[in-house]
């Protein structure tokens, strides 16, 4: 009987007309919209008498849907047999207010009454998750939805919804949420790992070098060419080691938003032909020339400025290893100063293209094994330059080559700042 009473409250739900309840649990959605739901003062007095509610309490029962009504203010509840089961009652159970409140689990008992007398002093929607005890003695987590419905003049009448059991759902959330937090702790220790493993290995790098230094002066003073060779073979090894542990570092101070930069102004043009000039120096299988300058001043960390040319650069001759040439250019507009580096080797796949700005990214079939690589220069790159309010740029055809670019945004001219330098 209670469950034709409940069906008979179903049906009086009055919801708004654009109003639908959805739930999302047990992988599956159940909809009860406000369309199906509206109903004439004849059905309200015909009622459960005159309608053969059993398909529906069977249909509302094998979905796990629970109805319920209560009269306000308020005294016995009128729930279907899906409500009695989630809270451990037998289908004859008489259920009011106040056992109600005393089933629900200590903790959300006071958040449940408060969305229900806030629904009623709102007309609001109430829509709540709380804990109960099912006829299993398990706890439950129940989701109830309803809302207060008044009389002509405004009096809050009763206090109508439905409520389904999304203990599985929040199982599935709750074992997301450990995932997530694992996860996090792994990336933290990872982090952690990559900063103590980049410090400890700048100690032994550093000694190294110093007595590759030694030795290279003795060999020079004894005249030793052979041995010198050697030596510039290691020297040149240690770089590229120097250069991974530098990224690893410069990576793991970004994660802590512990990168510093020491802005100044400082003269674009000099600080690319240093570069290339640096870089020529140890560089054979490539000609290393500057297309184009610009003759401005920049406002921003010169040596980091430095950093994203050298990545470029050195990414220019290591991804173009059938090529000789590499060519720098810098240009300016009204607002701003591009860097852009091209070379003429194996290119990037569009694909792949924007792609390899995002951390440890690596285009699998263009990495050569002989130029050790992680996969971060790029986005190490494009963080100094976001920094600097500028963006990075690609273009490139595979087989035909890359260009990278560079830009930064200029000022128009201030009193005591010279001309066509960018935002500080
Ligand atoms: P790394 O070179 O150490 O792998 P980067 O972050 O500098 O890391 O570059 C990311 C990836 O982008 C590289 O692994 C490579 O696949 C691709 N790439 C970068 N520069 C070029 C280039 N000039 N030509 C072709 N591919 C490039």
């Amino acid at each position: 009987m209670s469950d034709a009473m409940a069906q008979r409250h179903l049906v009086s739900l009055q919801m708004d007309s654009e109003q639908a309840f959805s739930f999302e649990g047990h992988g599956s959605s159940n909809h009860y919209s406000s369309s199906r739901s509206h109903d004439t003062t004849e059905q309200k007095e015909e009622g459960a008498l005159h309608t053969d509610h059993q398909p529906l309490d069977r249909l509302l029962e094998s979905i796990g849907l629970g109805v319920w009504y209560c009269d306000l203010p308020f005294g016995k509840l009128t729930w279907n047999n899906t409500c009695k089961k989630h809270f451990g009652l037998s289908p004859d159970a008489e259920v009011t207010i106040d056992l109600f409140y005393e089933l629900l689990h200590p903790d959300d008992r006071a958040a449940t009454r408060q969305a229900m007398e806030r629904s009623i002093a709102e007309n609001s929607i109430y829509d709540i998750d709380y804990r109960t005890t099912g006829i299993d003695s398990q706890v439950h987590w129940i989701r109830a939805i309803g809302r207060c419905f008044y009389d002509d003049h405004n009096r809050p009448e009763h206090f109508d919804g439905i409520m389904v059991d999304v203990t599985e759902h929040k199982r599935v959330e709750q074992m997301l949420r450990e995932q997530v937090e694992r996860l996090e702790e792994f990336e933290m220790r990872k982090d952690e790992f990559i900063t103590m493993a980049s410090h400890e290995l700048k100690t032994p790098i550093t000694s190294i070098k110093g007595y590759t230094q030694m030795l290279q002066n003795r060999f020079k003073k004894a005249g030793d060419g052979q041995a010198l060779y050697f030596l510039s073979i290691i020297n040149g090894q240690l770089n590229k080691l120097a250069n991974l542990v530098n990224d690893m570092l410069d990576i793991s101070r970004m994660q802590a938003g512990k990168l510093h930069f020491r802005d100044a102004l400082f003269d674009l043009d000099a600080i690319v032909l240093e570069t290339v000039e640096h870089l020529q120096a140890t560089t054979q299988t490539h000609e290393l020339s500057i297309g184009s300058s610009a003759n401005v001043q920049v406002f921003g960390d010169k040596d980091r400025i430095g950093q994203v040319i050298v990545n470029l650069l050195t990414n220019a001759v290591k991804y173009s290893p059938h090529a000789n040439r590499v060519i720098v250019r810098i240009s300016t507009d009204q607002e701003h100063v591009t860097v852009s580096v091209q070379d003429f080797g194996i290119g990037i796949d569009e694909e792949h293209r924007q792609k390899v700005f995002e951390r440890f990214y690596q285009v699998r079939d263009n990495t050569d094994k002989g130029a050790p690589g992680l996969g971060i220069g790029l986005y190490i790159s494009n963080q100094i330059i976001e920094r600097h309010k500028g963006w990075m740029q690609v273009e490139s055809k595979r087989g035909e080559g890359s260009t990278f670019s560079f830009t930064l945004p200029l000022i128009r001219e201030a009193p005591g700042r010279p001309q066509g330098s960018p935002l500080p």
